[in-house]
Order: C-alpha cells, then sequence, then structure tokens
C-alpha cells in the first residue's frame, strides 16, 4: 500500500514530484490524441443497430396506419406501448416525438415560460424570478439550458442514493419561486447514482410553495446496465399520483445510447392533463412525428423485452472500457489519498474527484499530452465547481485499448497536479 501524498516527509515528496514530472514528460512524448470527452455511443454499439437502415418494412403499422402520411401526433401507438411497459405507466400517458428527448425537455420549458403548465397561476415568464434546483453534479445540458432562460439555478448535493433531500424540501417548502428539480433517476450523469425509492417518494410527496413545481425527470439511462444486477428506476409518475401530486413529474427518455445517436426516438411521459397540456402545444408546430422511425423501431425491437435484450449487447462492448478505468486510476492513484472516482453500475460515465483545487490543472495537462478531457467544472451550473475537484470522464467512445491508455495517463496527470498543489502549500507563506 502506498502513503498519502500529504503524509509523506518534504524529501520523499519531492523526489514523488520529480517521478511524476518524468512520467509526464514521457507521456507528452508519445505525442497522444485521445478523447474522453462526451458519452458518445462506439461504432461498435451503433453497429449493433444496422438492421434499422432497412427498416422499416412495410408503410402500414399494425394498426393500418400509413407511417408516410401525416398525423398521429402522440406518436406511433406500438411504440408507445413498448415505452409504457418499459417505464411502468399506460401507453395514453406516453408521447413518442423526434430524435432527442434533451428537445422536449427544452420546449416544455418554452411552454412553461410562455403559457404556464397544468397547474401554474401564470406563465413562469410573468413571475418576478423563476428557479431551478439542481443537483450537484449533473448533466451540463441541463444547466447551460436554464442559463440561456435566465432561470436561476440553486445546487444541492447529489449523493449516491439522489440529491440530498433535506436540501431539497426546505428549498421547494417557503419558496414558491422554486419552480423544478432536475433529476436523472438511473445511472446519473454523471455520478452512476441510482434515486431510491425512498428518495423518489419523499420527492413525489414533499409539500411545495409553488403548486406547479415541477420534476424533470430525465431518464436517459434507464436501462442502460453495466452489470448484470439491474437498477430499477422509481416509479415516480404512480407515486406522485398516489401523493396527490399527479401533474409534477415529467419524464422523458430516449433511444438514443439504445439505437442511433442521431436518429433514435424521444419520449415523453407524465400524467394525462400534462400530457394534453404538451400535445395542445406541441400541435401549433408540428403535423406529426417521424412515424416511418418509429415503425423502424417497432419492427427493430419487437416489444420491451427486445430492447432489454439490445441492452445487454452494449453492455458487452462497454463494460469492459468502465473497468479498464477502474483499473488505471486504482494503478495509477490508490493509496494516494488524491481521488476518488466511482464503479458505475450503468450509464455513460466517471465521476472523478480529485485533490481540491487541481481539477482544471488536470484537465490541462491531459490536453497538453494529447487527451481530451470535459473541462473542469462543467458538472456544474455555469462551469463553475467550487472546489475545482471534479471530473467527468467519459469512456464509451474510444476502442478499449485508447481508454487504458487515456486513463493511465490522466492518472499520471492527477498525481502529478496533486504532487504540484501540495508542494506549493507547503511552501506557501506560513
Ligand atoms: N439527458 C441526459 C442525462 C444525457 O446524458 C443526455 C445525453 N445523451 C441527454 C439527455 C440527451 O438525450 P437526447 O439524445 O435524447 O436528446
Amino acid at each position: 500500500p502506498r502513503t498519502p501524498l500529504a503524509s509523506l516527509s518534504d524529501d520523499e515528496l519531492a523526489g514523488f514530484l520529480a517521478e511524476q514530472q518524468e512520467a509526464y514528460a514521457a507521456l507528452r512524448a508519445r505525442g497522444l490524441k485521445l478523447d474522453l470527452t462526451r458519452g458518445k455511443p462506439a461504432p461498435a454499439q451503433l453497429d449493433l443497430s444496422n438492421d434499422l437502415l432497412h427498416l422499416p418494412s412495410t408503410a402500414t403499422d399494425r394498426d393500418g396506419v400509413d407511417v408516410r402520411n401525416y398525423g398521429g401526433l402522440e406518436g406511433l401507438a406500438q411504440l408507445r406501448e413498448i415505452f409504457a411497459e418499459l417505464l411502468w405507466t399506460s401507453p395514453d400517458q406516453v408521447i413518442c416525438g423526434g430524435n432527442s428527448s434533451l428537445t422536449m425537455m427544452y420546449s416544455t420549458i418554452v411552454d412553461f415560460l410562455l403559457f404556464g403548465g397544468v397547474d401554474s397561476p401564470r406563465p413562469w415568464s410573468q413571475e418576478e424570478k423563476v428557479r431551478f434546483i439542481c443537483p450537484v453534479p449533473g448533466y451540463d445540458r441541463h444547466f447551460s439550458m436554464l442559463a440561456s432562460f435566465g432561470i436561476e439555478m440553486v445546487t444541492v448535493d447529489m449523493h449516491q442514493d439522489g440529491p440530498d433531500m433535506p436540501a431539497v424540501e426546505a428549498l421547494v417548502k417557503d419558496d414558491p419561486s422554486i419552480k423544478g428539480i432536475w433529476i436523472v433517476p438511473t445511472y446519473a450523469n454523471p455520478s452512476g447514482a441510482v434515486v431510491s425509492q425512498e428518495v423518489a417518494a419523499r420527492l413525489a410527496a414533499m409539500p411545495t410553495a409553488a403548486p406547479d413545481f415541477t420534476i424533470f425527470w430525465d431518464n436517459a439511462y434507464a436501462f442502460h446496465h453495466l452489470t448484470e444486477v439491474e437498477a430499477k428506476s422509481a416509479d415516480i409518475l404512480t407515486l406522485a399520483a398516489a401523493s396527490g401530486h399527479p401533474n409534477r413529474p415529467i419524464m422523458f427518455a430516449s433511444t438514443s445510447k439504445i439505437t442511433f445517436a442521431g436518429a433514435g426516438v424521444a419520449v415523453l411521459a407524465a400524467s394525462k392533463p400534462v400530457i394534453a397540456w404538451y400535445l395542445k402545444h406541441l400541435s401549433m408546430g408540428s403535423i406529426g412525428p417521424d412515424k416511418v422511425n418509429h415503425l423502424r423501431h417497432v419492427e427493430f425491437f419487437g416489444d420491451a423485452e427486445g430492447v432489454r435484450a439490445h441492452m445487454r449487447k452494449h453492455r458487452e462492448i462497454i463494460a469492459p472500457k468502465f473497468a479498464a478505468v477502474d483499473e488505471a486510476l486504482t494503478s495509477g492513484l490508490a493509496g494516494l489519498g488524491v481521488a476518488e472516482w466511482t464503479r458505475p453500475t450503468g450509464g455513460y460515465f466517471v465521476n472523478l474527484d480529485v485533490l481540491d483545487g487541481t481539477a482544471s490543472r488536470v484537465v490541462a495537462l491531459a490536453k497538453e499530452a494529447g487527451i481530451a478531457l470535459t473541462p473542469a467544472g462543467s458538472s456544474f451550473p455555469l462551469g463553475h465547481d467550487p472546489r475545482d475537484r471534479n471530473i467527468r470522464l467519459a469512456p464509451t467512445f474510444p476502442v478499449l485499448d485508447e481508454v487504458r491508455t487515456a486513463m493511465a495517463g490522466v492518472a499520471t496527470c492527477v498525481a502529478l497536479a496533486a504532487a504540484e498543489k501540495i508542494t506549493a502549500d507547503r511552501s506557501g507563506p506560513t
């Protein structure tokens, strides 16, 4: 076992720093060009769905609907049935839309701003202030979306079973300007956390000052298991309905990381009044979705079990990459007391927390060595990580060997930045 860096004598620390500087020089000399920035499926994962390129085999669906024509704003019935089963709701509470759930989240918030929701006293744009609770670390695009609307973000900590509930409950209780919260309930981006049944029940039941407080339940990774123990998402729609807040949660999902990231199908699920509200506004901007793509997906999956079976093929491709991340970090950093990281059981990310005040330095060092990492702080609103310690790793896109190489390099950068920082802290003004 290694000695934690902070416990080394000054001489030992100087020796460690020199070693890391040497290792880093060797890393730079390799002239790598590797990218761990975004959670994209690898080409081998996309290949799993290549049959879609030859589907659908017919122009009419099971019910005789001609998918080539206009209409059917809520999406193809058979696909809604599949997602209803997967998300534990009923088909009339599911809308299948275009290729992006992020677009559905965006238009949902625009509708709240312009028109108000089912339970809103007035449009959010007429409120003096609108604020959202943002569990951190979280998904950068959720935060940049809110920032673009001028919606204020209040952070709470994301724990392994969901957001810090006492903090959430205290915020929503008395302050009617708190209108929403982002939740990625299953294998969260980036922490891998899974919202427990208990936390979900509290979110559903908690008293809120705003009558139209909304849970944006972004279940982007609902089926994206990395082990045989498949986490089940809490049934937020039923919990909320049972607690007397049926319109509180709006659920989103998509097949972006199931079939094709650029040509999948996005899904929204909610109470029937919320579905009617969403469709009413959608109908002003659309005559119907791409039902050809819907039918293509119906034929490809067959049924809900088809989706689950397909996800097991993804697991075979990406689980070894997550194992490689853990191996590289363990071999480079375990025992040094300068890093903690997650071993997610699903999703697309590993959350790496380095020594406070060194994340930006690690990302810069990696960049110099040809390893692109997501900018430090990107998992926080406005890109600001108050402790400058959080780094999101996305190992799915590169091939396995590249993940190994890149992560060994990242470990070197983490150790070097930590040694530099501890050295500087010791020689600083006393
Ligand atoms: N939500 C989360 C939490 C994500 O990580 C992502 C990125 N895949 C998205 C939404 C985007 O989903 P879509 O491709 O359906 O827009």
